[in-house]
């Protein structure tokens, strides 16, 4: 902060060297503000040109969730760890995962939902969750029109053969050439899984152990 100059030289002595203090210190506050300013005039600029140009995310990045709808049991140990409340899950009956096939069964995944309105990309609906089947995205960019539209609903992306969200634009025929690839990585890591995705949304049982004998039929 500037200090303020005195209008007038006082006449004694101890008040014209506070005088001349507040000039000297008027000074060096300003050259200190222009030295940092400067400096910025000179720095090489980090403007992205986005979306032309991808954005720099870092590995441990906090982006909008993926979630493995054919791990999840439905325990809300997710929703009550959040801090903020914004995780939706329903399921018409319990869940748990078939340890012959990796995947969770009995009751239907009616809704797994994250209001992203809310949502303060904390991470700590990731830890606890016990399948590990929800993660924190490479996604940064998600948009809406409406309070409503920024409730992402996993379950719907799920029928679609999705385990992310995608932003409007990369929805369009037309992106740039990085956008491709990072859509192609997310649709790469759903694909193996979509039909178990599917079977999450309906209720389901273990899958049968194949007995020896019909292994021989
Ligand atoms: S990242 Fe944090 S705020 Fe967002 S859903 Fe998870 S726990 Fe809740
Ligand atoms: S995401 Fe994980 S913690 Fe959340 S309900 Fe599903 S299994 Fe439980």
């Amino acid at each position: 902060m500037v200090a303020p100059v005195s209008k007038a030289i006082p006449t004694s002595p101890g008040g014209a060297r506070a005088y001349f203090r507040n000039i000297y210190d008027t000074v060096r506050t300003i050259a200190i503000g222009m030295k940092i300013t400067l400096k910025y005039c000179f720095a090489r600029t980090v403007t992205v040109q986005y979306p032309d140009v991808a954005p720099p995310i870092q590995p441990r990045y906090r982006g909008f969730h993926w979630f493995e709808a054919e791990k999840c049991i439905a325990c809300d140990q997710c929703a009550k760890a959040c801090p903020v409340d914004c995780i939706y899950i329903e399921k018409s009956g319990p869940r748990k995962i078939d340890k012959d096939s990796g995947v969770a069964v009995g009751g239907a995944l009616t809704r797994y939902a994250i209001d992203y309105s809310k949502c303060m990309f904390c991470a700590l609906c990731c830890d606890p969750c016990p399948t590990d089947c929800i993660h924190m995205g490479d996604n940064h960019d998600l948009s809406a029109y409406t309070r409503e539209d920024m409730v992402v609903e996993f379950t719907d992306l799920a029928k679609e053969g999705k385990q992310t969200p995608e932003p409007f634009w990369m929805q369009q025929p037309n992106m740039p050439k990085w956008a491709a690839e990072k859509k192609s990585r997310w649709e790469e890591r759903a694909r193996p899984v979509r039909e178990e995705m599917l079977k999450a949304l309906q209720p389901s049982s273990p899958a049968k152990k194949e007995t020896p004998a019909a292994a021989k039929e």
